[in-house]
């Protein structure tokens, strides 16, 4: 899932500074499990600005709302109607779902109140790491479902780089070195001959954005986007 964290309190208490009507959208799926921007932070980050607000005695309206996803064109119907009566909106959503809002017809200017930090894992609850970096061509398969451009703060396809000490990583000692663990579990798994083939580089030409993917279910309905 996406992870993002809220952004200081003080960045968005700035940026709102000029409005008096501010919508806040949250968003229910990913920002809402990694605690950053589900229904119930979008509830305490519109009391924190009435608070802010009052203290410094400037009238404020928020008004609040959640949408099951905000990347998904299926749920925002609702909030054409909602921004109505608002000068500015305030997303708790990924930079994905904040640049889908933004883009709707008849919304608001939208500003973001989180920071989207990786794709990642729900360790425990508010603990995530980072495991994948949408590299277009996942090499899991013969890595024994260890993430070589994640988990490898150099990104090697064939490593190691020979900077490990006692199976830690060089750039950072506190980390396991990726490619040890790789060597590990293929060699656990009885699969070690996976790790001879020398890897081709990445096909960076791949990477180059925006990216867009159609299913093959709908190439004849989108086909002059491929
Ligand atoms: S190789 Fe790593 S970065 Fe690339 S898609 Fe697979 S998990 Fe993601
Ligand atoms: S020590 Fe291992 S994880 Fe760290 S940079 Fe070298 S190969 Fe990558």
């Amino acid at each position: 899932m996406i992870i993002a964290e809220r952004k200081p309190f003080a960045e968005i208490k700035a940026a709102l500074e000029p409005y008096e009507k501010i919508l806040i959208v949250g968003c229910g799926t990913c920002v809402a499990v990694c605690l950053a921007g589900g229904e119930k932070e979008v509830g305490l980050l519109a009391s924190q600005i009435k608070l802010a607000r009052g203290q410094n005695g400037k009238p404020v309206k928020v008004g609040e709302i959640t949408v099951e996803r905000q990347c998904d064109r299926e749920f925002m119907q609702p909030l054409s109607d909602a921004v109505a009566d608002y000068e500015i909106v305030l997303s708790t959503a990924c930079g994905a779902g904040v640049q889908f809002l933004a883009a709707m017809p008849e919304m608001k200017p939208v500003i973001p109140a989180l920071n989207t930090t990786f794709i990642g894992v729900n360790e425990e609850a508010g603990f995530y790491t980072e495991r994948c970096r949408a590299c277009h061509n996942c090499y899991l398969g013969t890595t024994g479902g260890i993430c070589p451009v994640t988990m490898c703060p150099k990104g090697l396809l064939n490593g190691p780089c020979g900077g490990n000490l006692k199976g830690k990583c060089e750039v950072n000692p506190d980390n396991d070195c990726a490619w040890c663990a790789i060597y590990e579990r293929l060699d656990r798994q009885g699969r070690l001959d996976l790790i001879d083939p020398i890897l081709p580089l990445h096909p960076h030409a791949r990477t180059t954005t925006p990216g867009a993917i159609i299913h093959p279910a709908y190439k004849r309905r989108y086909g002059g986007h491929e």
